[in-house]
């Protein structure tokens, strides 16, 4: 009883008031981080349509008009008609993973300053009650089982107002949601690990997220079904969560030299071999090219190899930290959610891939 006195935590009925902001500050708090978001979601989405001229968006004065959901609205749909109704729900829906990896590094910074949730549904809950208090929807989430959670989003400022095609844009909140979910339990497992309190008995990612458009419902509420399991590769997270700590921390030196620990743990843990052996990395890494189609060679290569050049060449350094965990925990999840036959494995395997001590 003492020693969890000691450790300032919280239970899902005391989000409210850890979060210990009156519902008008913790409005304009939020609010401007979702204008800000907002405006990053816009910006993105235009960078990746080749027609649309940036300097005259900023010009234009947008983060003041993005707030205004109609003008959202029909910038969106003027894009979506000139590309595609499916590249536009793609697009959306990695804007969205950005912006939710971003956002969950952001919330698991902001608790760390007040209290630690005491459990899963403390840490939903703070994230919930954090999140709605934007103007971009009232969010609900439960646990419905042991590897399904729901989430709602009632107002949903990316349907509100529509007659017809309501989720038509809500690919983006696909992604927001399994990259913030998966991030702040990947952070806070780790988190509390460290405290005397006990850690969950398991540590969760996030395996996908697909919206439930089988209820129409009357009023403006979306739901998303969020398939959950045990970590596939745990020990690579743990890495990660080190990483994402130096990202924190500004320690971009450790933070560049961790990412590139977490792919090398990533391809061992993956292929059956002690995380601390000594990998050849690249060979693996062409390897698995060879013999797993939806392995991203090309990316693994070209992030590894940027990670690398500080350990080769003195006088290199990563500057850029949050793109490389961005990559990372990018390469990352994808790769866990491949299943490897034992074919593909003993033929990346019967290569020599560790060297001999
Ligand atoms: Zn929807």
């Amino acid at each position: 009883m003492s020693e969890r006195k000691r450790i300032e935590y919280f239970t899902k009925d005391e989000v409210s008031e850890v979060l210990g902001l009156s519902g008008a500050e913790l409005s304009s708090k939020v609010g401007a981080d979702l204008s800000q978001h907002i405006f990053q979601m816009l910006e993105d989405y235009f960078s990746r349509t080749s027609f649309f001229n940036l300097e005259a968006l900023k010009k234009a004065n947008m983060p003041h008009v993005s707030l205004r959901v109609k003008t959202v609205h029909l910038m969106l749909d003027g894009f979506r008609h000139e590309i595609s109704p499916e590249t536009h729900l793609k697009i959306l829906r990695s804007i969205g993973q950005e912006t939710g990896f971003s956002f969950s590094l952001d919330f698991i910074s902001f608790l760390k300053s007040r209290k630690i949730p005491l459990n899963y549904d403390a840490l939903l809950e703070a994230w919930v009650q954090f999140d709605s208090s934007a103007d971009w929807g009232k969010l609900n989430a439960t646990f419905e089982s042991d590897n399904l959670i729901k989430v709602e989003v009632k107002r949903n400022f990316l349907r509100l107002g529509y007659e017809t095609d309501f989720h038509r844009h809500c690919t983006f909140f696909e992604g927001y949601i399994e990259n913030v979910i998966d991030g702040i339990f990947l952070q806070w497992t780790r988190w509390i690990e460290k405290t005397p309190l006990r850690p969950p008995p398991l540590s969760y990612e996030v395996i996908s997220v697909n919206e439930d458009k089988t209820e129409e419902r009357l009023n403006d509420t979306c739901v998303f079904l969020v398939n959950f399991a045990k970590e596939s590769l745990p020990s690579t997270r743990s890495v990660l969560a080190n990483a994402i700590e130096f990202y924190h921390e500004r320690m971009d030196e450790r933070c560049g030299s961790e990412a590139r620990k977490v792919l090398e743990y990533a391809l061992k843990e993956k292929l059956g071999h002690p995380v601390d052996a000594n990998l050849k990395t690249q060979l693996c890494i062409d390897e698995c090219s060879k013999y797993v189609p939806e392995f991203d060679g090309k990316a693994w290569t070209e992030t590894y190899g940027v990670l690398s050049k500080p350990e080769h060449i003195s006088g290199i350094r990563i500057t850029d930290t949050y793109s490389v965990l961005r990559e990372v925990t990018g390469l990352v999840r994808r790769l866990s959610r491949v299943s490897l036959t034992p074919d593909q494995i003993a033929s990346i395997n019967k290569h020599d891939l560790i060297r001999k001590p």
